[in-house]
């Protein structure tokens, strides 16, 4: 039986698979996702972040992949398992036997989850073959400088639409913008709707697409149709972007019986512990009054649950010392 099973490779998940080698824990970390980063890597990869400890900014895509590689010397001790969830969980023998949606039954003595706000997929355009990639067709900004003076659109009307279209403009990577919405209304900050005009971005609403044309597994142009007068218009462009939000998948977490608030966030102990003493939680999914959610608070509970785990598979006089101690 293995030390640990982590659930979920988001920043804060990443940051445990580290300090769980480092730690000397065995087990495994499972993603739902295809690819591990969580929040950050499908939602706003290109974006600054200014509030990680020792950088003054740092892009968030460099700073996800920094979590990853520093994963890879506990890589050997706790194995990755990508595009997988839980399917049944069974207490036994002091621990825990789970069995994986890829068919691994894996046995371990705890539990850490940090699941954040789910297996989240965005909402994809509509008239599309859904197992089909389109390569200029995003769901999120991976790569900004491959849109450099490319004409762009932007579908969808909420903030990350809004925030994209005079970030585009903003930052001088294109100004042949185009603006997408169904309603009359952004849903967005207005400060940032208002930028749209000083940007000079088009604005086309209310829009719905009624038809997709497609070549070469490149998206060629939209049909669009007013949805008060009916009008079509026919729109090309060389990448399009789209903002419709993100749906989050069933993540099989009701196989625990946990104590959790209205808004089904994990109520934890000091120590990362739930109700359940061998299972623990950190991140966004995790609770307790006067939290602040973001990552670093993430990777304090994470580190923190870590440390209470190991009194668990060691006795509770075991201190692991500072991980400064440990050797390569
Ligand atoms: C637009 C935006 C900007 C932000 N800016 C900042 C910022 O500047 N600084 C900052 O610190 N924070 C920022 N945040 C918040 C930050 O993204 C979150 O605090 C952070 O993502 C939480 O990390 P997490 O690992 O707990 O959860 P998540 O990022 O949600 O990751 C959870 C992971 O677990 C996986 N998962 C869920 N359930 C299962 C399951 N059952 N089985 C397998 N895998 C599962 C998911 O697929 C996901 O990969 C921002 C958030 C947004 C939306």
């Amino acid at each position: 039986m293995k030390d640990i099973l982590i659930i979920g490779a988001g920043p804060v998940g990443l940051y445990a698979w580290s300090c769980a080698g480092m730690l000397g824990l065995t087990g495994y970390i499972i993603e739902g996702n295809d690819n591990p980063g969580g929040q950050p890597w499908e939602l706003y990869p290109e974006k600054l972040l200014y509030d990680m400890p020792g950088f003054s900014e740092i892009k968030t895509k460099t700073f996800i992949e920094n979590l990853i590689s520093q994963t890879e010397k506990s890589s050997k001790q706790i194995t990755y398992f990508g595009k997988t969830n839980i399917l049944t969980v069974n207490e036994a023998n002091d621990g825990f036997a789970v069995t994986l949606t890829n068919n691994e039954v894996i046995s371990v003595k705890t539990i850490l989850i940090t699941s954040g706000n789910g297996v989240f997929t965005p909402i994809r355009l509509e008239h599309l073959d859904a197992t089909q990639e389109y390569d200029n067709l995003w769901y999120a900004v991976k790569k900004l400088t491959t849109l450099t003076n490319k004409k762009v659109i932007v579908l969808g009307g909420g903030d990350s639409a809004v925030d994209w279209a005079n970030h585009l403009v903003e930052d001088k990577i294109t100004n042949n913008v185009t603006i997408i919405h169904r309603r009359e209304l952004y849903r967005a900050k207005e400060s940032n709707v208002q930028k749209l005009q000083q940007n000079k971005i088009t604005e086309l609403k209310p829009y719905h697409v009624k038809n997709v044309q497609v070549q070469n597994k490149q998206i060629k142009s939209l049909t669009l149709e007013h949805e008060n007068s009916k009008e079509i218009l026919e729109l090309a462009a060389d990448y399009f972007i789209v903002q419709y939000g993100a749906k989050v998948a069933p993540t099989m977490l009701n196989q625990f019986s946990l104590e959790t608030t209205p808004m089904r966030k994990i109520i934890i102990q000091p120590s990362g512990q739930t109700n359940h003493p061998h299972i623990f939680a950190a991140g966004n999914n995790a609770y307790y009054e006067g939290k602040y959610y973001n990552m670093v608070t993430g990777f304090g509970e994470a580190i923190n649950a870590l440390f209470n785990i190991t009194k668990i598979i060691h006795g509770n006089k075991y201190h692991p010392g500072y991980l400064s101690d440990i050797k390569k």
